[in-house]
């Protein structure tokens, strides 16, 4: 069965010339696109564009490839650098998979990006997108990169009403886009539908007049590409409250833990935390049980951090201590800021945790 009306070949060959003339002309200017493009650059900047938008990537982009310009570089760096380079990102996994698939680019493909597709996707981390992205962009073949902005694209374009989360929508465009790949030009195909996706082809509402493929868009001619694509509703998020202690002690430090080594944000630091939204008084009993002596307890603000199937509502409690709790890794804020990576979700604590230091260097002037 296919998802695609019979007409659906001819008019992605018909596409392929009016889009690379408009790339062309048009062309995005982005970091990663600065100099020709090479397989370890074009690999990190579509690790981090998953889920990220591009002006967010910008400066963290410049940033990793200044300091790690290489696969082996990347494979040899230490965790906490690494993280540090990711901080505010998100989804920390994706730069743990980086390195290991630099790592194993070292071992087994000789510091050399395989090009191949089927030896991309065995690298940690490369999905179907960014096998395509690289094997396209950075090596020239005829291997399409399907993300939800192709997806788009295509449903417009052959007015299919089809379900473009089904897997196997997917995977018929990409045979049906492969077969239009033309020798020479497969880097810059993959990129002109990326940017007409992201520039033109928008969700809610196309810019069609400013189209290069306005002429052959059935959707834009039948009326439906506003209501297009067709996606299922996806399955609504899990809320998961939380209370956040802000713990300093009486010098001024704040307390902090590595999270377990599975799961969400795993192995990477966090300020204590307890799961639910605790009350006054159970804050107390929570610092009795870890044997914390305290000076002052008072609230510390709220904030929501969004996942993909997971919403943290977390309550702060800034806490001031007697003493510093071994049980806990104790920093200075200028140590947290300059050392450690917190992950963004704790972002929404910071105000809180600044002021507590200012009036901490206040006090003992
Ligand atoms: Fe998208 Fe409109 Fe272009 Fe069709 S004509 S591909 S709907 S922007």
């Amino acid at each position: 069965m296919s998802f695609f009306s019979p007409a659906a070949p001819s008019i992605f060959s018909a596409m392929v010339a009016p889009l690379l003339r408009w790339y062309a002309a048009s062309a995005r200017k982005m970091p990663w696109r600065m100099s020709l493009p090479d397989p370890y650059r074009t690999l990190v900047s579509e690790i981090m564009l998953q889920q990220t938008r591009v002006e967010t990537v910008k400066p963290y982009y410049e940033r990793f490839i200044a300091e790690l310009p290489t696969v082996a570089e990347l494979a040899a760096a230490d965790e906490e650098r690494l993280l540090k380079l990711w901080e505010g990102l998100g989804y920390y996994s994706r730069v743990r998979n980086l390195q290991k698939a630099a790592q194993k680019v070292m071992r087994e493909f000789g510091g050399e990006l395989p090009a191949d597709r089927d030896l991309l996707l065995s690298l940690p981390g490369i999905g179907e997108y960014t096998a395509g992205a690289i094997a396209s962009i950075a090596f020239g073949l005829p291997e399409p990169a399907v993300d939800g902005n192709v997806l788009r694209v295509c449903a417009r374009l052959t007015d299919c009403h089809a379900d473009i989360a089904d897997p196997a929508f997917r995977r018929e465009t990409r045979d049906l886009l492969k077969a239009v790949y033309p020798p020479g030009k497969c880097s810059d195909l993959t990129q002109s539908i990326m940017d007409l996706g992201a520039v033109v082809c928008l969700p809610g509402s196309p810019h069609c007049p400013e189209c290069p493929l306005a002429e052959i868009c059935l959707a834009r001619k039948s009326g439906t590409a506003p209501a297009l694509p067709v996606k299922k509703a996806a399955a609504e998020r899990k809320i998961e409250n939380r209370t956040v202690f802000l713990l300093f002690s009486d010098s001024g430090r704040i307390a902090l833990r590595k999270r377990p080594g599975r799961g969400i944000l795993a192995g990477l630091w966090e300020y204590p935390a307890e799961t639910g939204k605790l009350t006054r008084s159970e804050v107390g009993q929570w610092l009795k049980n870890h044997q914390i002596e305290t000076v002052g307890i008072k609230k510390a603000g709220a904030c929501k951090h969004i996942f993909t199937h997971l919403e943290w509502h977390q309550t702060g409690w800034l806490i001031q201590c007697q003493g510093e709790n071994s049980e806990f890794t104790w920093t200075t804020l200028r140590d947290l800021h300059e050392r450690y990576s917190l992950p963004s979700a704790f972002q929404g604590f910071s105000t809180a945790v600044n002021e507590i230091a200012a009036g901490k260097r206040a006090a003992s002037k």
